[in-house]
């Protein structure tokens, strides 16, 4: 008998390790871990929690269970293999420098205690160390990578195990309040497959053909909406991929395949930046590019209270963040909003923003969120370039033109024109208090501190007196 280990593949159908364990007779487990759990935050507790429900629920349709332990996994998975007669344990591979060194210390465990291990690529399409330059080195830019992950031929999904493999075994699962942590403010989306493939059905029916433009319209449903998906695993990638492939089969026209194919292309940076992450682990709390003196980051807790609770002044900017609290989601377009307005018009460090991001976000992901904080904060892979400055109220104005996304989390704002939206900055003190009283005046003033930015990374790159 073997046990399967579930992390983040909470899901039955299209899981490789699964799939090889359940041809001999096979009990699948999750353990809680306090280390993880000192990284998560309560709407990714509470997703967790619903996620793991479901599997439960899809295990005994089939006639078997999900045993739940406690504690560090490089004592749980020994004393469980003993308890329930397992000679292997099986699990796909996570690939943060956090749950890699969790891997080497359970191996270690397991070989002591003469229990066997197999490991399995299962998250990406394309493992860290598929694609890499002629010369094997991990790609440091995403272009050529995405050439060759969109060429390459992706592996079919896994079928979910049979009924009769499935060793019945059956735990309670813990509450929020159980594992120390609140139940979110948050709305949260449906957890777990069904509620996965709903997602993928509805827009690989409609949107996927108008992605190309419509993603970039955070008052329109225009993309996915399976990053918390992708992120627990409750749906794999080659189903998701299946159903990418089936829509382009059936796409009426060259825009719509476009579309197809930017959408892959964004799957394409998932996988990028996971590879990154994996062969750069530092790149959690450090630059990825050096510079060649410190970036010199304001500090103001004022600042940084004000992006985090959405009082910036800044309409866009405030609608995204508050979109955060509600709903533990931001738009993609507003995300590189909001990340922007932080390093370059508060001038303060990405790590403050991602950190507020991975304590909320339900779809926080080291790799992909960790990539869009250093792509913003010009510190990244393929960064903004350091001169290219996002204008806050110009990206307000031409992705959200009636004001449509910003009304709907900034309530004080929802009797004024959208042009005045638009130029809020440039309003009189006394016309803003005159349209819209309870909406703070503007934090700062982007012209002068887009200047301030070029210099401060000027003066990061040594080249402030040529
Ligand atoms: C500052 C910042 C922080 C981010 N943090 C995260 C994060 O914690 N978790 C996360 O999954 N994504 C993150 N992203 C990327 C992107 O914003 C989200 O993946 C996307 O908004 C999720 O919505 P969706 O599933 O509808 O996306 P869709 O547009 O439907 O994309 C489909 C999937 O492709 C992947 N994807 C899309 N865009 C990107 C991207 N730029 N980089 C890597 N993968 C991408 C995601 O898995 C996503 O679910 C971040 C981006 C920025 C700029």
């Amino acid at each position: 008998m073997r046990l399967h280990w579930h992390r983040r593949d909470l899901r039955v159908a299209d899981n490789r390790a699964l799939a090889a364990a359940a041809e001999g007779e096979v009990l699948p487990v999750f353990v809680f871990d306090p280390t993880v759990l000192d990284h998560a935050g309560p709407a990714r507790v509470a997703f967790l929690l619903d996620s793991l429900d479901a599997l439960r629920e899809d295990y005994r349709d089939r006639g078997g269970g999900l045993v739940v332990a406690h504690g560090d996994p490089a004592e749980e998975l020994p004393r469980l293999a003993d308890e329930h007669g397992a000679e292997a344990v099986f699990w796909n591979h996570d690939y943060t420098g956090l749950a890699r060194e969790r891997d080497r210390r359970v191996e270690s465990a397991l070989d002591d205690a003469d229990i066997d291990h197999e490991t399995f690529h299962d998250a990406v399409h394309h493992e860290p160390g598929a694609i890499t330059t002629n010369d094997g080195d991990p790609y440091a830019v995403f272009s050529y990578f995405g050439k060759k992950w969109l060429d390459r031929e992706k592996e079919s999904s896994y079928p979910p195990p049979n009924g009769d493999a499935l060793r019945a075994g059956d735990d309670d699962l813990p509450t929020s309040d159980d594992l120390g942590f609140d139940e979110p403010d948050a709305t949260l989306p449906e957890a777990g497959t069904e509620a996965a493939r709903d997602r993928l059905d509805s827009f690989c029916e409609a949107a996927i053909g108008e992605y190309e433009t419509e993603r970039e319209y955070p008052a329109r449903a225009g993309t996915s909406r399976l990053s918390q998906d992708l992120k627990y695993g409750t749906i794999g990638i080659r189903e998701v991929s299946e159903r990418v492939a089936e829509a382009a089969d059936r796409a009426d026209g060259d825009d719509v395949r476009e579309s197809i194919e930017t959408y892959r292309e964004e799957l394409a940076w998932r996988e990028f930046y996971t590879q990154v992450l994996r062969y750069n682990p530092e790149v959690v709390t450090e630059n990825y590019s050096s510079y060649e003196n410190p970036i010199e980051w304001r500090e103001s807790d004022d600042d940084l209270d004000a992006w985090k609770d959405g009082e910036t002044g800044y309409p866009i900017v405030d609608a995204g963040m508050r979109q955060l609290h509600e709903e533990a989601y931001i738009h993609n377009r507003v995300r590189m909003i909001v990340a922007a307005f932080l390093t370059k018009d508060l001038l303060l460090d990405w790590r403050a923003g991602y950190d507020h991001f991975r304590e909320l976000l339900v779809d926080h992901d080291t790799a992909n969120d960790n990539g869009g904080w250093q792509w913003a904060a010009s510190t990244g892979t393929d960064a903004q370039p350091y001169f290219r400055v996002f204008n806050p109220m110009t990206q307000g104005e031409r992705y959200d033109p009636d004001a449509e996304y910003i009304k709907t989390y900034v309530p004080e704002l929802d009797d004024v024109d959208p042009d005045d939206i638009h130029s809020w900055h440039e309003l009189s003190e006394d016309e803003r208090a005159d349209v819209a009283p309870d909406y703070p005046d503007p934090i700062c003033d982007h012209g002068e501190r887009r200047e301030e930015a070029i210099a401060m990374f000027e003066r990061a790159r040594g080249d402030e007196d040529d």
